[in-house]
């Protein structure tokens, strides 16, 4: 005999199970009739809840026989369903048997697209930059002291062969080849490198002033013309002068990259008081060729890039110090007509002036 209080329970855990927020599914494997589902499920097929309790899926035959190699497993594919209105949808699923009463069933878990690929995309990618950076930090260790051997010792051949040999070109050539590898190598290990900063109170147009300094021939050689529209009252921030000056020199670069010859990149400065603390705002504009709609979403990947000889590098590094600095970076582009990046960074407060730490504790 089952109790009014038994009963009363059995009622609870259906209407649980019925009104899970995920879509589930429990079929049995002879007619391959749904069992029990979850009103979820029913939506991701296009079914009404009745239509759901007299539908066969013999679509996971398949799934069920791999399983049945394999019982304690649980399996994650993609499937193709046939539904009863004559329509297919494509679902990813995650399946596992169980048994109840000496008779075998199926545990499907209907995983809505959008949810199933962007969460597996991000753990890929988590996955694949944590054992990246693991994997770099190794090797670029391992690439600094053989490469110094070889550009120092390449340096000597050089300056030992005949000028206007070809001898020497070949050896100037494999130089340039190695201060590349070196560059890629050191701007790996600033990604890589999180702390020991060195935190001042800083100018913001100084910063910006170095940053353009160091690009001075970039900007000279494809004739670019530098706007200057500075705020002229700018509160200091609060910044790591190096770190800092590199993402702007990032940004910088890549505006210049961006404009094939002739054109424009314009710098602007200004306070926003609107929010707490107020931000400086820093934005630097140019009127290259633009990013793609399908290429702005992945920028801030490390490693992507659309240059011959870009690291992709540039951008997550940027986005990475100004977030170590409280700040956003934001990056807007219409192809054909330029780009523009925002950074936004905190003004420096009273209580940061305590903890300035200017030695350098850089490892
Ligand atoms: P890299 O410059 O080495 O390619 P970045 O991380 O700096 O790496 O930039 C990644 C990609 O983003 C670039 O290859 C380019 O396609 C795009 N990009 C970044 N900034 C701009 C810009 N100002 N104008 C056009 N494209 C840009
Ligand atoms: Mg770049």
């Amino acid at each position: 005999m089952t109790s009014p209080a038994e009963l009363r329970a059995a009622e609870w855990y259906r209407a649980l199970l019925r009104n899970a927020v995920h879509g589930w599914l429990v079929l049995e494997p002879q007619q391959w009739r749904v069992v029990e589902y979850s009103e979820r499920a029913a939506e991701l097929l296009q079914l009404t809840p009745e239509e759901v309790q007299h539908t066969a899926l013999p679509e996971f035959r398949r799934v069920y026989r791999l399983l049945q190699r394999e019982p304690a497993s649980a399996i994650r594919t993609e499937l193709h369903l046939s539904l009863p209105n004559g329509g297919t949808v494509t679902l990813e699923v995650r399946a596992r048997l169980f048994a109840h009463e000496q008779q075998h069933y199926l545990w499907v878990a209907l995983l809505e697209e959008t949810d199933a690929q962007l969460i597996t995309e991000r753990l890929v990618l988590t996955d694949k930059l944590a054992l990246l950076g693991q994997l770099l930090a190794g090797i670029v260790h391992e690439i600094r002291n053989p490469l110094s051997a070889i550009q120092l010792n390449l340096q000597l051949l050089q300056q030992a062969l005949p000028e206007n040999s070809p001898e020497r070109t070949a050896a100037e050539l494999a130089l340039t080849g190695a201060r590349r590898i070196g560059e890629l190598v050191d701007s790996t290990l600033s990604f890589a490198r999180s702390s020991g900063q060195c935190i001042c109170r800083q100018d913001v147009h100084e910063l910006l002033e170095q940053a353009i300094q160091l690009l001075q021939t970039l900007f000279y050689r494809k004739n670019i013309q530098l706007h200057r529209d500075y705020a002229p009252e700018l509160p200091p921030i609060y910044a790591d002068a190096r770190q800092l000056q590199q993402a702007l020199v990032n940004l910088l670069t890549n505006a210049a990259e961006a404009i094939p010859e002739h054109g424009t990149v314009r710098l602007r400065t200004e306070l926003d008081t609107a929010e707490t603390p107020p931000m400086v705002v820093i934005t630097i504009e140019d009127n290259g060729v633009g990013i793609a709609a399908e290429d702005l979403e992945r920028i801030f990947e490390p490693f992507f890039t659309r240059k011959p000889n870009g690291t992709g590098l540039g951008l997550p590094i940027a986005r990475r110090i100004i977030a170590q600095h409280r700040g956003r970076l934001l990056i807007q582009s219409t192809p054909g007509l330029g780009t523009r990046c925002i950074v936004r960074l905190p003004v420096a407060g009273r209580e940061d002036a305590a903890g300035d730490s200017c030695a350098d504790a850089r490892g």
